[in-house]
Order: structure tokens, then C-alpha cells, then sequence
């Protein structure tokens, strides 16, 4: 394994969850450019993207030596087409989207964006092309308007407002003592997850990006919350190349294309339609389960519990 620049890489003995809540917090750090060209390939030109096509090519990972996280992990997320990543907790979903934005150096394979290898790639340009919307969006000092313009500093107010607009929160903005200008996180006016929500949406709409990454929440949001955060987020997917860990049976459903894991290998891969007819298939099985029990969410591992 590479060990090289990465701080993170230096925090490898914290305990797991703190580092991934750390690495969770740089997803939306970073995604802001704010880090030197430090790691970057000698003679790294910026990554360009066409089309917004991502290949994960025989990918190998592990975050200790002997450990394996990724053991060889191949599929294509097709430009402008929505990818679902379904599997049990521990599958290592959440790792290829770290992969993904280069927070780590693979073992092994390579990810290519419209047939650019990302290490080669500056991370200053890769990680300007994507935009992580996670499941529980992190609120910083500062107003609302500041919140959303963190997806791209440059926004005008016009583009702030027009994302706020198009995510589905300007009816709440609007509702608060001072609209955009209102104070949020620790010291401001606390908001519902719903509402977090959909301002994690707007800064990924402002920010522009061909590629989304979204980690979809698995707490249920009261009914009127929950169709204005679909609806925002159908209006950010649209166009975009969009990895969803996918925890709604609707978005698998909807996906155009489905990637199960299990322990860090692929084992399935397609549509609904094709997976589903598998008389055996892991994923056949977890959608029967599914849809026996009623459910919407899928709280639980998709294909290690054969009931
Ligand atoms: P979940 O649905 O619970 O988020 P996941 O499918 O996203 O799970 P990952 O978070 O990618 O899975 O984790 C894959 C494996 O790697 C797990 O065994 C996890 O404990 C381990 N892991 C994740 N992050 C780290 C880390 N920073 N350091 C060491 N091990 C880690």
C-alpha cells in the first residue's frame, strides 16, 4: 500500500469511526478546493470532463495492511445515468466514494473519468467536478446564504437564491427572522433534517458539478419533507453522472443501473429488471424481502440475511 502525503493516512491508528467521521468532514472541506496541490503527480494536468463517464477498473483497497477492504471491484457508472451501490453495512460503500475524491491511494486497478486516470490527474480539478451530497449534511457557522455558497464561493446571490429555489428551500429560507441572512449551525437557528437537507442540495446545485455523489438518508423525514427532498434531488441527479448509496427501494428501483457488494466484492451488477428475474439472485432475494415486509427503506443488509 502507499502510504505517501495523505494526512488521514496519518490518522490510521484513530478509532475507525472517528476517522470516518473525519474523512466524512473532508468530503465537504475539500470538495471547497481549499487544499494545496500536495499529493498531485509530478506534471498532473487538470482533469477534463467530456462526458462524466466513470470506470472503477479492478480497484483494490485496504485501509491496513492485510486487511482488504475492495478486493478487485469493477463497474462502469455510465455518464448522465444514476448508479445505485447497494450492500450490507461494511460492504465497502462509503470507500469508494473516498476513493472516488482520492482521500486514499488504491492498491491496486484504476478509476478513470472519461478515460483519465484520477491519479494522474491534479485532486484540485478532479474534486471540482463532483459534488457530495451526504446523509447527514454538516451545517458551518455562518448564514444560509453562506452554507450554500460553500458549494462554490463565486456564486452571485442570484445563484444562491436560484439553487435555494430549485432545492426546494426557499419556502423555509424565506420563512426564518432573516431569510438567506439567518444564522445557522451551532450558534443559529436550528433546522429540521429535512431541511438540512435540502440546503446540502442547493450547495451541490450551485456548485455546478458533473458528478454527483450521494449518500441518501436512512432516517425517514415526515411525509411533506420527504417528496420535497425527492423532488430537489431528482432536479440535481438529472444530467449528471450520479453514484447514490442507495438505502430507498425507489431510487434502487429507479436507478439506471444497480451494483451490489458484498465484503468488498461486486457480486451483482444491472438493472432492476435483469437482477430481479435472477431465480437466485442475491439481489432478487433482498427486493422479494423487501417488498413482502412493505418497506421503502432498506434499513438493513441486502443480501447476507436469507430469510
Ligand atoms: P455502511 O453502510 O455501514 O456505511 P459501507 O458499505 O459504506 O458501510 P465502508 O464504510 O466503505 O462500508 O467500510 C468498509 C470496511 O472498511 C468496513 O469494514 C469498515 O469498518 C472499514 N473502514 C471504513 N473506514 C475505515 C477507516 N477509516 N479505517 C479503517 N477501516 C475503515
Amino acid at each position: 500500500m502507499i502510504f505517501a502525503y495523505d494526512p488521514v493516512r496519518k490518522l490510521a491508528r484513530l478509532p475507525v469511526q472517528l476517522e470516518r467521521a473525519l474523512v466524512n468532514a473532508r468530503m465537504i472541506y475539500e470538495v471547497l478546493d481549499t487544499e494545496p496541490q500536495q499529493g498531485d503527480a509530478p506534471g498532473a494536468g487538470p482533469l477534463a470532463v467530456e462526458k462524466g463517464n466513470i470506470l472503477f477498473e479492478k480497484v483494490r483497497f485496504s485501509y491496513a495492511e492485510h486487511m482488504p477492504v475492495l478486493h478487485g471491484v469493477t463497474f462502469e457508472a455510465s455518464a448522465g445515468c444514476t448508479t445505485a451501490i447497494v450492500g450490507p453495512s461494511g460492504a465497502g460503500k462509503s470507500t469508494l466514494f473516498a476513493l472516488l475524491q482520492r482521500f486514499y491511494d488504491l492498491d491496486g486497478g484504476r478509476i478513470l473519468i472519461d478515460g483519465q486516470d484520477i491519479s494522474r490527474v491534479t485532486k484540485h480539478s478532479l474534486r471540482s467536478a463532483i459534488a457530495y451530497v451526504s446523509q447527514h449534511p454538516y451545517l458551518f457557522e455562518g448564514t444560509i446564504r453562506d452554507n450554500i455558497r460553500y458549494g462554490r464561493p463565486d456564486a452571485s446571490d442570484a445563484e444562491v437564491e436560484e439553487a435555494a429555489r430549485l432545492a426546494n428551500a426557499e419556502e423555509f429560507i424565506l420563512q426564518q427572522p432573516l431569510g438567506y441572512d439567518t444564522p445557522v449551525g451551532e450558534n443559529g437557528v436550528t433546522l429540521s433534517g429535512g431541511q438540512r437537507q435540502r440546503l446540502s442540495i442547493a450547495r451541490a446545485i450551485v456548485r455546478n458539478a458533473p458528478i454527483l455523489l450521494l449518500d441518501e438518508a436512512t432516517s425517514a423525514l415526515d411525509n411533506e419533507s420527504e417528496a420535497k427532498v425527492q423532488q430537489a434531488l431528482e432536479r440535481v441527479m438529472k444530467a449528471r453522472t450520479t453514484l447514490v448509496i442507495a438505502h430507498r427501494l425507489s431510487t434502487v428501483v429507479n436507478a439506471d443501473r444497480i451494483v451490489v457488494l458484498e465484503e468488498g466484492r461486486l457480486v451483482e451488477q444491472g438493472t432492476h429488471r435483469s437482477l430481479v428475474r435472477k431465480p437466485h439472485g442475491v439481489y432478487a432475494r433482498f427486493y422479494r424481502m423487501q417488498t413482502e415486509r412493505g418497506e421503502n427503506l432498506l434499513d438493513e443488509a441486502p443480501v447476507d440475511s436469507d430469510a
